[in-house]
């Protein structure tokens, strides 16, 4: 019998033995698991494309590379800078035949046209081209000259998004009137972050950010929490004004504190009101929008500035989780 006890106590004991290994090698894998997914590290690349500052952090760089040919070729599409792009051959013949990203960007940009009543408008480009923001900003301000009445009319005569027409069967764009120009800059950055998540997901990238220069998607989270993205304060260069935290959720600024040129004390921003004329001057000076996509926010963004605060929150309210934050002088 005391032969059988103790026998049967040393089984029990080996049994507690073979629990405890297992439960260690558990534990072990386990934390070897995460700590092995925590520390492969994440790497941060950006170019200049689109004028701007492009980043892209992820952890698989192949997969980085082919989104920043994405971002290229989005750019080759739209560019207003390279003669060969389809928006510059549209301006420049009156007709292009078109791809779907650009055919999908001028429909998404028409149908945002009415529904702010002609605020957002992509045939903004003559009076892109009058006021010269970007050209004027480089001046002297003493060389720096305001259209006149007349020049503002001329302009407007060749602006309105109804002017485009678009022959969905063979993928044609045409402009009706000689003279109307195009111009995707309020849209296309956001549009390029959608296009470079789409491809870093095709690769089999679920955790990643891209950043067209304010313009942000954020795919999944960074290790274990949420990718954090400071927003900027506008009026305080390199200042923050709110840290966010985002999954799988986009987030754009349009602002008056990147592109302006002051004259007379005056200052005149890169966002033009097309039913004006005039760059635009309400009293905002950032909008940020948070959507399901960069594209909606980046072109919502510009909308909502022209429209000004409390009609801008009324046109974010017509779109499907979207939320604005707005500030003001
Ligand atoms: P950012 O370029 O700073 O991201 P936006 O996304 O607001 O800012 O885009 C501003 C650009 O959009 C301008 O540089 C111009 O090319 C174009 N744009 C200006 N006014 C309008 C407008 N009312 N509707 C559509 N596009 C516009
Ligand atoms: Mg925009």
């Amino acid at each position: 019998m005391g032969k059988y006890f103790k026998e049967g106590r040393r089984e029990k004991g080996e049994g507690r033995k073979i629990f405890y290994f297992f439960l260690s090698s558990i534990l072990y894998l386990l934390f070897f698991g995460f700590y092995g997914c925590a520390v492969k590290p994440y790497h941060s690349q950006t170019r200049l494309i689109m004028g701007t500052v492009m980043e892209i952090v992820a952890q698989d760089e192949k997969a980085i590379e082919a989104a920043f040919k994405e971002i290229e070729h989005i750019d080759d599409l739209m560019s207003n800078y390279k003669p060969e792009s389809e928006i510059s051959r549209l301006n420049k013949d009156g007709q292009v035949k078109a791809s779907p990203e650009t055919l999908a960007v001028v429909k998404a940009s028409k149908k945002l046209f009415r529904f702010s009543e002609g605020a957002f408008d992509i045939t903004v480009g003559p009076l892109i081209k009058l006021w010269n923001v970007k050209g004027n900003m480089q001046k002297d301000a003493s060389l720096i000259r305001i259209p006149g009445e007349g020049k503002i009319k001329e302009a407007l005569s060749c602006v309105g998004t109804n002017f485009i027409d678009i022959d969905e069967k063979n993928s044609i764009i045409r402009l009706k009137k000689k003279s109307v120009i195009l111009d995707l800059g309020a849209i296309a950055a956001g549009y390029a972050v959608d296009r470079a998540i789409a491809v870093l997901k095709q690769n089999g990238v679920r955790n990643a950010l891209v950043n067209a220069g304010g313009e942000i998607y954020c795919l999944g989270k960074k290790g274990f929490s949420y990718w954090k993205v400071g927003l900027q304060n506008p009026r305080k260069k390199d200042g923050v004004a709110d840290i966010v935290k985002l999954r799988n959720r986009a987030v754009a600024t349009s602002g008056d504190y990147e592109q302006f040129f002051v004259y007379e004390n005056k200052r005149y921003a890169h966002i033009i009101d097309p039913r004006t004329g005039y760059p635009v001057d309400n009293g905002i000076i950032s909008v940020s929008v948070f959507a399901d996509d960069c594209t909606t926010a980046d072109a919502l963004g510009t909308a909502i500035f022209v429209l000004g605060k409390e009609k801008g929150e009324q046109l974010a309210k017509r779109f499907k989780n979207v939320e604005v934050k707005i500030i003001t002088k």
